[in-house]
This record gives structure tokens, C-alpha cells and sequence, in this order.
């Protein structure tokens, strides 16, 4: 690896060459198990499919995470999120786009209610979105879909709760863009998985073939 110019790390404070964070701090961020379920990326025996996807296979179709969601990871997402730490996009849309190994026909992001965007200024989800686009020289469609109901944050609602809140959430073009191709959606977080599915749908509902889930960080059962 190519040495960059040190730069303090954003973790430990001491000289970096390797970017926002050092390579040691960098060994240490919270994976996910190396055995998991490839639709939906919790941890399963041999990296089989994992009985809830077996149950019921989700709208999307396989899923990869660069993170679990856990210490320092999501103190780092909500300071990107919530004060707008922005230096922190390239370093982890960067960690997202190594574990990835495919190559979709298209991007998206996951898209934030206008009421939403406009109290926070940006889309978190588009940010990273646009990175990984130039990063892997794939087209990142802006303006695809919409989020046309302004549902309460998922992190305020029981889990149980959280698919009847996403329910008819997002409308998508009939676009030849995306007919019968493979799609990735790209979000910082997927807990539930619920609105992942919800725009999975809508996304094959309106013509998508495959649809990938790639966030940076997947909330794993036992972190909660
Ligand atoms: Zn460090
Ligand atoms: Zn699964």
C-alpha cells in the first residue's frame, strides 16, 4: 500500500498514512462475522441462508456490509449524520466499496423525505453513494425514486413496529434505466432491513431485476 502524508488518526489521535484512520485502529473496526447469510448478511453456521430469509426471502437479494454496527462505527455514522462530519464519507463509502464484488448495471441511494432533507442539509446516503459511483465507475441514478412519506425514524419505533412504518414509503419510475437490471441501493445503516425491503419492491415494482443491499454498517441481534 502506497503511503499517504501523515494525518492524525481519527480514533487514536496518533500519525496516520493510511487516511482518516491508522492502520492499526483500522484492524480493529467491528466486522462482520466472516460466515454469514448472503441475503441479508446476519451471521449464519457455514455462510448458508439464514432461516428468516428461508421463511421469507426479502425483496432484495443479497446484501454486503463493510461494518457491523457497533463501537466505533456508529459513533462515527452519527457524527457524519448529525454534525455533519462530512471528511468521514470518502473513508467510509471507500471501506463499503473494497468488500464488494460485484458489479451491479446501476446505483442508488437511499433516498431522505424532503422535509427530512431540508432540517438536515444533506443526504448521508447520496454522499456515499456518490463516492462508491466514481470509485467503481458505476451510474448513480439521483432521481429514481422518491420518499413520499415522511415515516417517524425508524431508530424511535420497537423493531417489531418498524415494517408497518415503512409501508408504501417510496414511489419509483417505470425507467428503462433500471428494467430488468441489477440494481445496488446504497444506505449507512440497515437494522431491520425494513426499508431496504420497501424500496427493494418498489424498485422491482417498477421493473428492477436484482437488487443489492450495500451499507456501511449492519446492526447485528446482539448489539441491541
Ligand atoms: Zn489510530
Ligand atoms: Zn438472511
Amino acid at each position: 500500500m502506497q503511503l499517504l502524508p501523515a494525518q492524525p488518526c481519527l480514533l487514536c489521535g496518533g500519525a496516520s498514512h493510511a487516511g482518516l484512520c491508522c492502520a492499526a485502529c483500522d484492524a480493529e473496526l467491528p466486522r462482520l462475522p466472516r460466515e454469514h447469510c448472503p441475503i441479508c448478511a446476519l451471521p449464519t453456521l457455514a455462510g448458508s441462508v439464514c432461516g428468516e430469509c428461508l421463511k421469507q426471502h426479502p425483496p432484495f437479494d443479497h446484501t454486503v456490509a463493510a461494518f457491523s454496527y457497533s463501537f466505533p462505527i456508529d459513533k462515527l455514522i452519527q457524527s457524519l449524520k448529525f454534525h455533519e462530519r462530512l471528511v468521514l464519507v470518502n473513508h467510509l463509502a471507500d471501506s463499503l466499496a473494497k468488500r464488494v464484488n460485484t458489479k451491479p448495471d446501476c446505483l442508488l441511494a437511499m433516498p431522505l423525505h424532503p422535509a427530512r432533507l431540508r432540517e438536515r442539509g444533506f443526504n448521508q446516503s447520496l454522499l456515499l453513494a456518490r463516492r462508491i459511483s466514481r470509485q467503481l465507475g458505476i451510474s448513480l441514478l439521483e432521481d429514481a425514486c422518491v420518499r413520499v412519506r415522511n415515516t417517524a425514524p425508524q431508530s424511535s419505533l420497537p423493531w417489531k413496529e418498524r415494517d408497518k412504518n415503512m409501508r408504501q414509503a417510496f414511489t419509483c419510475q417505470l425507467d428503462d434505466r433500471f428494467r430488468g437490471k441489477h440494481v445496488a441501493i446504497v444506505d449507512d445503516v440497515m437494522t431491520t432491513g425494513a426499508s431496504m425491503g420497501e424500496l427493494a419492491q418498489a424498485l422491482k415494482h417498477a421493473g428492477a431485476g436484482e437488487i443489492s443491499a450495500w451499507v456501511v454498517a449492519r446492526t447485528l441481534p446482539h448489539d441491541h
